[in-house]
């Protein structure tokens, strides 16, 4: 039985890898950050990773962790209903909820975590969920876990939406999910007009921020902030496994009888750990910090701001926007894995992506900016960017 199972298994891992899709994981021998060391001894400039605020080694976040595990141990070894509730766990909850504008929040080990507890306890039958084409992968498992109708949108498409709000008018409940911000081209949910839709035909909405809570917006407070729409969107999920200090740990902020309901009957949260106590006070003091400043964001905004200049000035295809999420079109496979690799051996660390990731024929690679990137560390990755780009005839030579 369980050889049979192998010789599958192994089967379809040599078709993952016939097909190109087989992911190797590169080792890195530094902690996380800009600039990082890989396993070969290798030291690169780190543009691929989801640390925007640069706060996953910054030395105060690092000191904080420090007296954070002096001060409440490493680990509650509980859920939070028996045994797993210090009162840093409420402190950051409620620092959430003041941050985003929300009455409460709920903790959980992932915001994987929270996608998936967020729909089950409140949806069923009766009821219909609306799904933005590309949400991401813990909201689509989310929302299965419910027995209520998953409708599919067309990607930030709000007639189609609307449409189907229409004709879904003779249900209990209406829902529209959507990312705030989506990872592959850093484009944003039209939130000003999913709220008014939701209003207009009586819907609740759910933004996923992940890839904005911290940094987009004027005072980094996401998405509605960016919107005009902060404190009127129903439920906010985030994870502090980003731009909020890298660790982990997700939450779910909205209106304080849902969040007291979600206490009640929310699987992920009822059945697993509390989050540990040196990452409930760190984040408490990343909270506490962007509350006090927009430095970090405002220095993120530039360096997006000077990256995007500098590439399109080079003649590079870059996605428009302005989110530090930065597509740069090779429309090719094959040629984008290539131009990573030797954009690696240049000492620039990103990664090339392409089907089943994006669509067919829109390869790409994706960089992704920090505050803690320096000009320098900028100027040194559109150097290599345009080296290998004349390298691989991405880029016209310049008429001597
Ligand atoms: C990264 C991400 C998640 C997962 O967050 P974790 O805390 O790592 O589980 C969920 N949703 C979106 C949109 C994300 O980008």
């Amino acid at each position: 039985m369980k050889e049979r199972l192998i010789e599958h298994v192994q089967h379809e891992l040599r078709q993952i890898r016939e097909a190109g899709l087989y992911k190797t994981e590169r080792i890195i021998d530094s902690p996380q950050g800009v600039e990082i060391t890989l396993a070969d001894g290798r030291k690169v400039l780190n543009f691929c990773a989801n640390n925007y605020l640069g706060l996953a080694s910054h030395p105060r976040v690092i000191e904080t962790a420090h007296k954070a595990l002096d001060r409440w141990g490493y680990g509650m070894a509980s859920v939070r209903f028996i045994c797993g509730t210090q009162s840093i766990h409420r402190v950051l909850e409620k620092a959430i909820a003041a941050f985003l504008h929300c009455e409460d929040s709920i903790l959980y080990a992932a915001c994987f975590d929270a996608n998936g507890g967020i729909f089950e306890p409140f949806f069923g039958p009766e009821d219909v969920i609306l799904s933005d084409a590309l949400n991401h992968a813990s909201l689509i498992d989310g929302i299965r876990l419910t027995k209520a109708r998953r409708i599919v949108y067309a990607h930030a498409d709000m007639k189609d939406l609307e449409g189907k709000l229409q004709e879904t008018q003779d249900t209990r409940f209406r829902v529209i999910v959507t990312d705030g911000v989506f990872s592959m081209d850093g484009d944003y949910a039209p939130l000003d007009q999913i709220v008014q839709l939701a209003r207009k035909y009586d819907a609740v909405v759910v933004v996923d921020d992940s890839h904005a809570i911290g940094f987009v917006g004027p005072t980094g407070r996401g998405t509605a902030e960016k919107f005009g729409v902060l404190g009127e969107v129903d439920f906010i999920t985030g994870t502090l496994g980003k731009a909020l200090g890298g660790a982990m740990g997700g939450f779910i902020a909205g209106p304080a009888p849902l969040i007291e309901f979600l206490r009640q009957r929310s699987r992920p949260y009822l059945f697993s750990n509390s989050l540990s106590p040196v990452i409930a006070a760190t984040a408490l003091e990343i909270f506490s910090w962007l509350s006090e400043t927009s430095e970090l964001r405002d220095k993120l905004e530039e360096n997006t701001r000077y990256f995007r200049e500098r590439l399109i000035a080079a003649g590079f295809d870059i996605k428009p926007g302005d989110h530090p999420i930065i597509p740069i079109m090779l429309y090719d496979a094959v040629l984008a894995h290539r131009f990573a690799d030797m954009l690696l051996e240049k000492g620039i660390y990103v990664i090339g992506f392409s089907y089943p990731v994006v669509p067919r024929g829109q390869a790409r690679i994706r960089v992704q900016l920090s505050a803690a990137h320096t000009r320098e560390h900028i100027d040194k990755a559109v150097e290599a960017f345009t080296e290998v780009g004349l390298t691989l005839g991405v880029l016209k030579k310049p008429v001597a």
